[in-house]
């Protein structure tokens, strides 16, 4: 079974995904300011549910998928339960909550996912994707799928809290077509790399951030030198390309003949002679 969390790691980095479902001990412990922005992310979801009354909230933990996928069909099937947070689901080996499922009158339902973030990011166009695809998986016709994120535009005044202004949604179902497209043959992708014990060779770089810090940058980072090529300013993909090409992973033995830029030559410079510019 794969989460939706694990997902969109796969989609970021294979090994990720391979090291958080049989080596998540090599992860670094969340800091105490990873923490602080996943209780953000919680309290704006617990406000969120504010915006759709009558609703009803899945209590099982994660662990507890199947009973919470029950306690779900019961709640849809009440007559007078307008929306359900945390809605569990399963299809397709993927296990999913859903922050927000609002019931319309028609028979149809809305998708909505709860981002602390003032606007609509790529990252979560598969983050909805994935979601409508289980939907649509388990029988659920829906209307609308998209964030309901932060309005930048609003301030508080110091009393009342406007959650209709606080919040925006975005409707993306227009754009998730080709997204949901995918979403088997990643799928596929993942369970036959998941069915390899071995852990399939990606080497750290720029994707370790994006669009998440991994938790496993430590881990396999661990053995790049200090002064490796990633840390050099500025520098771009293309140019990293041909550094690792040339098995070049130590900003001293990038050649002179290189082409940097002014500021990363003075870099270079300062590594090989041990020297601070201040
Ligand atoms: S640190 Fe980078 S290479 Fe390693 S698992 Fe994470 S994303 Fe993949």
């Amino acid at each position: 079974m794969l989460s939706k969390s694990r997902f969109l790691a796969g989609l970021q980095c294979p090994l990720r995904l391979w090291y958080q479902c049989y080596e998540p001990q090599l992860a670094t412990e969340i800091s105490p300011a990873q923490q602080a922005i996943f209780d953000t992310g919680h309290e704006v979801g617990r406000l969120a549910t504010k915006l759709y009354p009558k609703g009803v909230h899945i209590e099982e933990e994660y662990f507890r998928h199947d009973q919470a996928v029950r306690s779900t069909v019961a709640a849809m099937g009440t007559p007078d339960v307008r929306a359900i947070y945390e809605a569990a689901f399963v299809y397709d080996g993927v296990r999913i909550r859903v922050d927000i499922l609002q019931k319309l009158d028609n028979g149809k339902w809305n998708l909505i996912e709860v981002k602390s973030s003032t606007n609509v990011k790529d990252v979560h166009l598969p983050d909805v994707a994935v979601q409508d695809y289980v939907l649509h998986g388990c029988g659920l016709s829906i209307e609308q799928a998209g964030i309901l994120h932060l309005d930048k535009q609003y301030v508080y005044e110091g009393s009342h809290l406007d959650l209709e202004r606080l919040f925006s949604f975005t409707d993306l179902t227009d754009k998730l077509f080709v997204q949901i497209g995918l979403v088997p043959s990643q799928l596929n992708d993942f369970k036959e790399m998941l069915a390899d014990n071995k852990a399939p060779s990606i080497p750290p770089d720029r994707h370790c951030m994006n669009p998440y810090p991994c938790e496993f940058w430590d881990h396999c980072t661990r053995k790049m030198p200090e002064f490796w090529v990633i840390g050099l300013s500025g520098i771009g993909q293309n140019r990293l390309c041909e550094l690792a090409d040339m098995d070049v992973q130590d900003i001293r033995d990038i050649p002179a003949s290189f082409p940097l830029t002014q500021f990363q030559k003075r870099i270079r410079s300062c590594a090989i002679n041990q020297e601070e510019y201040v």
